[in-house]
């Protein structure tokens, strides 16, 4: 998997790593964020799909963190699950983002 090495989130750079199983599952999670460090790590051998999710899982807890929204952690799920099914299943919006300058034209 090709996860990005930072995520510029809000203005603040967030590095992203990738862990091995036996780290993050002592305490059952598949991602970790750590706010003062503003670092996200995301455990490997999960599915793509799942990896995917935890990343923007984790991204929303960062988007919060950076926000003081005050979300709970069954919202950041919500949140997370939603946004992966809605960029999953609309290519074309995510493509939105990826036009080149010179075909914007008006
Ligand atoms: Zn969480």
């Amino acid at each position: 998997m090709h996860f990005p090495a930072t995520l510029e989130i809000l203005g603040k750079t967030w590095t992203v790593e990738i862990l091995p199983e036996s780290r993050l599952n002592a305490r059952r999670e598949v991602g970790e964020i750590v706010y003062t460090h503003t670092s996200i790590a995301v455990e490997d051998g999960q599915s793509e799909e799942q990896a995917i999710d935890t990343l923007l899982h984790e991204a929303i807890h960062a988007i919060d963190y950076t926000m003081a929204i005050g979300l709970e952690e069954r919202q950041v799920h919500a949140l997370s699950s939603g946004l992966y099914a809605l960029l999953k299943q609309n290519p074309a919006l995510l493509a939105l983002f990826n036009r080149p300058e010179d075909e914007h034209g008006g």
